[in-house]
């Protein structure tokens, strides 16, 4: 035998290597625990900046250094979406559980693709409960992927390879006898776009009807749009509702977009990526109730569930055409009854991704920990939030809403008298930076008809309702500070 060391990536000391795991376990916690009382966010100094220009290291360092490092040069950075007054873009906040979760996954590390052992039947489960959120089917298929955007693309890719008798899968969008369309709002996410310009169908395929003053979906425009379209011999072959749009959380008339799916034979896709589980708000159900009998309904996990990143699922009524769209068998996948490659479907059947991490446990053991009962009463609670914010905001003549609260976005502005459009965009738009620089909350903007405005969006667990107390009189105090000329 050559006398050679057998090298591995194993710690050279077990104990020092579990004893940094510990350290870094009871760094995680005391940040979680005193996370209420710090910065929401600190700009990145440009020394550190310089270390992420360092090239890679020929020769390693101790687990010590570089854990080290990532205290000195990562952790303090953070974004801040874990943050009580963390309102940005729309963040969830994770919760410790996930974390947990998340580390045993990564400990275990299956790929949760193929074969029969835990992970498969945990990620299957999962996939259940998200049925069982949605109130879907059970016969119905779905998978879990990296997020709404992923999910979107999914479900957009299985509507499109079950069009018509074409064998679009097989041929290609050759094989249409036209082009197709895809309808959405103004107001929908640019994931949709982009799906439809990936998946074949081009820009110029994708009609954004205009929204009400509550921007949502103008229906008698959809169904004129779709029968000129019909006239001018194009395909009109789907539907994208939003659940939640990211502006103003608005939700499309989903009833409505059902019944012109249903009388002109389109699919019916629901992108509720951040509003779908708002479902389980007895306040919204009511108006998401058409989700259920939608072709495919695409959602995240790491927004409204509050699971760490990244997560969504895809959910698709018809569970033939799901496979049909996806599942091909390589010689190496083959599938057997018995042993390793025996147990359930390969996932791969049912999506692009071939390898996958075990992200389904997250949600698995987050749903054991707290039940459904208390995620519903979290969601309303961001709602109720959202609604109290609305209120502080009406009961004060500084300050003015700029859109209807839909589920948990909260769109205002401070306004003063005499200021031009220009002059509040600016008043406002420093309110914001100094509010973030100042690490007192970080809501973002956006522009409601050519309008600047504040936009507060709230999946935050860990978000109180006083908490909406101080962003206001933040905004305030901080407004009435700046003098704009
Ligand atoms: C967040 C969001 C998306 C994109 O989801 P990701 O998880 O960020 O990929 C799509 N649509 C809507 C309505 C969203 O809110």
């Amino acid at each position: 035998m050559p006398e050679n060391k057998n090298l591995t990536l194993d710690p050279e000391n077990w104990d020092e290597m579990r004893q940094l795991g510990h350290q870094m376990i009871d760094d995680l916690f005391d940040y979680w625990q005193s996370i209420r009382d710090q910065k929401i966010w600190k700009p990145i100094p440009e020394e550190v900046k310089d270390q992420f220009e360092k090239p890679i290291p020929e020769k390693g360092q101790s687990p010590e250094e570089v854990y080290k490092e990532f205290k000195e040069f990562i952790f303090p950075y953070n974004k801040g979406n874990v943050h009580p007054r963390f309102f940005a873009w729309i963040q969830g906040t994770g919760t410790p559980m996930g974390v947990l979760a998340d580390l045993l996954a990564s400990g275990m590390n299956p790929n949760t693709t193929i074969g029969e052992h835990s992970a498969m039947y945990v990620d299957r489960q999962v996939v259940n409960w998200c049925k069982e959120l949605m109130n879907y089917p059970q016969e119905a298929s779905g998978i879990l992927v990296s997020g709404g955007s992923m999910a979107n693309i999914t479900a957009l890719t299985v509507a499109r390879n079950s069009f018509g008798s074409e064998k679009i899968r097989q041929k290609g969008l050759k094989a249409a006898s036209a082009q197709l369309i895809i309808y959405c709002s103004v107001e929908t996410h640019s994931c949709i776009q982009k799906a439809a310009e990936i998946i074949g169908l081009g820009t110029d395929s994708v009609r954004k009807i205009s929204v009400n003053e509550r921007y949502e979906m103008n229906v008698a425009e959809l169904e004129h749009q779709i029968i000129s379209d019909k006239k001018a011999g194009l395909l009109p072959f789907a539907i994208v509702g939003t659940s939640g749009t990211v502006n103003t959380g608005a939700i499309d008339p989903l009833d409505e977009l059902l019944k012109i799916s249903k009388t002109y034979g389109l699919w019916f896709h629901v992108d509720g990526a951040y509003g779908a589980l708002a479902k389980l708000d007895p306040v919204y159900a009511p108006r998401l109730k058409a989700i259920e009998e939608a072709d495919s309904v695409a959602f995240d996990l790491h927004k409204w569930l509050y699971v760490p990143y990244e997560v969504g699922c895809t959910l698709i009524r018809d569970a033939k055409k799901h496979r049909e769209a996806f599942a091909i068998t390589p010689n190496y996948l083959l599938q057997e009854s018995r042993g390793l490659s025996g147990g359930l479907d390969s996932i791969n059947n049912y999506g692009f991704e071939l390898s996958r991490g075990f992200k389904a446990l997250k949600i698995w053991m987050s749903l054991k920990e707290h039940g459904k009962e208390k995620y519903a009463a979290m969601i309303a609670q961001n709602n109720r939030q959202a609604e109290y914010l609305a209120d502080l905001v009406n009961q004060n003549p500084e300050l003015e809403l700029m859109a209807p609260v839909s589920m948990s976005i909260t769109c205002f502005r401070m306004i003063k008298p005499g200021l031009s459009e220009e002059q509040l965009k600016d008043l406002n738009r420093e309110i914001l930076l100094r509010l973030q620089e100042e690490g007192i909350a970080s809501p973002s903007s956006t522009i409601l008809n050519g309008k600047y405005t504040l936009r507060v969006a709230n999946v935050n667990q860990r978000t109180r309702m006083e908490d909406m107390d101080l962003l206001v009189r933040e905004v305030l105090r901080i407004g009435n500070q700046i003098v704009i000329a």
